[in-house]
Order: C-alpha cells, then sequence, then structure tokens
C-alpha cells in the first residue's frame, strides 16, 4: 500500500494532517481538542493510540492545543524543534520525558521506509517549520503558515505529488474586512500568512510533471472563501500557463470535516 494521507482539519480554528504507510502513521499537529480529534479520527475510520507519533510546525494554539491531552491519554511520542519545545512546555501541561523527541529544522529522520524532512518557514513563531513525507518515490508537502515562500523552501517541497498548500486570504477581503490594522498589518507581513495570489504564484514554481493533487488549506474564515481561492489559485495559475484540471487538480479542506483518505 502506499502512502495515503487526509487533512483531517484546516483554518484557524485548528490544523491536523494525518500521513500513514503500511508502517507508520504520522500526525502533523494536533490543533483542536482531543475530543475533536478524536471524532476526526473515527471519520477516516483510523485509531489515535495507532499513531507512531505527532511531528508539531509550531507553538500556535491552533497546532498545538489537542498535543498535551493526546500525549498523556495514548501515550504519543511528540516531535518538534529545541526552540519550539521551549516555549510548548509551558503551553500543553506535563509530557513525560520519554514522549519529548527533538525533530531539528532542515532535517531528516527515518522511520523504515518513510522519511519525514522538515524545513524552515517565515512566520510569527519561535522556530516555525513544516514537514516533507517520502516514501516509496512518493512525495507529500505540507507547508502552512508561513508569511512568504522562499527559493529554499520552493526546492524542498518542488515537484510533490500532493501538496497540502496555504491558500490563507484574500488581500481585497483581508483589507476591506473587520480586523485591526495591526492584525492586518501582520497577516500580510513576510511573518504572516500567504494570500490567494502569493500561494499561486509560488505553486506555478513548484508544481512538476509528478504533481496531481493540491489542497488548498489554513483559508481565513473572516478574509476568505473556499470557491474563492480556488478560483483565484486557478486564475493565477493559469496566468502562468498552468492548466486546473489537466495534470492536476485543486481541493478543498475544511475546518471540521477530513478530506477523505488517499493514497500520494
Ligand atoms: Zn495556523
Ligand atoms: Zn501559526
Amino acid at each position: 500500500m502506499a502512502m495515503q494521507f487526509s487533512v483531517l482539519a484546516s483554518g484557524s480554528t485548528g490544523n491536523a494532517v494525518y500521513v500513514e504507510t503500511d508502517e507508520h502513521a504520522f500526525l502533523v499537529d494536533a490543533g483542536l481538542s482531543g475530543k475533536q480529534m478524536e471524532l476526526l479520527f473515527q471519520q477516516i475510520g483510523r485509531n489515535i493510540a495507532d499513531l507512531s507519533g505527532i511531528l508539531v510546525t509550531h507553538e500556535h494554539s491552533d497546532h498545538i492545543k489537542g498535543i498535551g491531552v493526546l500525549a498523556r491519554k495514548y501515550k504519543l511520542p511528540i516531535y518538534a524543534n529545541n526552540k519550539t519545545w521551549s516555549v510548548m512546555d509551558g503551553m500543553i501541561g506535563e509530557i513525560p520525558t520519554d514522549l519529548k523527541f527533538s525533530f531539528d529544522m532542515e532535517s531528516v529522520q527515518s522511520f523504515g521506509h518513510l522519511q519525514i524532512e522538515s524545513f524552515g518557514v517565515s512566520h510569527d513563531a519561535i522556530q516555525p517549520m513544516f514537514y516533507v513525507f517520502h516514501e516509496g518515490g512518493k512525495k507529500l508537502a505540507v507547508i502552512t503558515d508561513t508569511g512568504y515562500i522562499s527559493d529554499r523552501m520552493k526546492g524542498t517541497i518542488s515537484n510533490a505529488n500532493v501538496f497540502v498548500f496555504e491558500s490563507n486570504h484574500d488581500v481585497e477581503m483581508l483589507r476591506m474586512g473587520r480586523y485591526p490594522w495591526s492584525v492586518k498589518q501582520r497577516i500580510l507581513s513576510d511573518i504572516g500568512h500567504v494570500s490567494n495570489e502569493d500561494a499561486a504564484l509560488a505553486m506555478s514554481e513548484v508544481i512538476g510533471d509528478q504533481t496531481k493533487r493540491i489542497y488548498l488549506a489554513h483559508l481565513s474564515k473572516d478574509n476568505n472563501m473556499k470557491e474563492l481561492a480556488r478560483m483565484a489559485v486557478s486564475q493565477t495559475l493559469q496566468e502562468q500557463g498552468l492548466a486546473v484540471g489537466e495534470a492536476f487538480e485543486l481541493y478543498d479542506t475544511d475546518p471540521k470535516t477530513p478530506t477523505i483518505l488517499s493514497a500520494v
């Protein structure tokens, strides 16, 4: 069986991506309550107890809310870089030392045939990073919570079979919206989140001949809509000479409903 995955939940109310191989199963983040995480696992027909571990991206609550509860209840190993551990420690309650693992930024860890690669992003957390999964010649790249996408990040995620890609906001909706100016500034900055257009421009440089699916993720509840994100991304991709629906397709993610568990 090939590597499979589901975006369990995505957005500012909580994020979690599930990835499994024949031998292992991991979560990228667990940003919803323990109860909500259990419901999401039920919906994809999997057990939290079977996880090999949870990979943490950064210490924002929409990424770590459920981590303490799940680690303690199911005795799950938690992986994060040391800087993230230093700030997360006070936020998720006591975690037994034997469940705390280090995952350095810009490093690779192997679990059987699965290789997990971490890479830094540009976001207002202490040392935010995301992950690329490699197994059996397939590649899954998860990247959200970044203010821009550097050439280095593009190199790491390039030509993935599947992307879970941030498409956070529509710039006009954000500008016209009700958020205080300081919050708008933060989101629009280089350490905030990427807009639909900026996401699409970066996508146009990393989509390769292997790329089949792109999941638009971490959509702002107030400053974006699924239809708008999909339209804006496809239009920008088209302007860059890439036709959605030919070699690859765009997919939605949802804050509450998992995407169908499917092969990478
Ligand atoms: Zn987030
Ligand atoms: Zn964040």
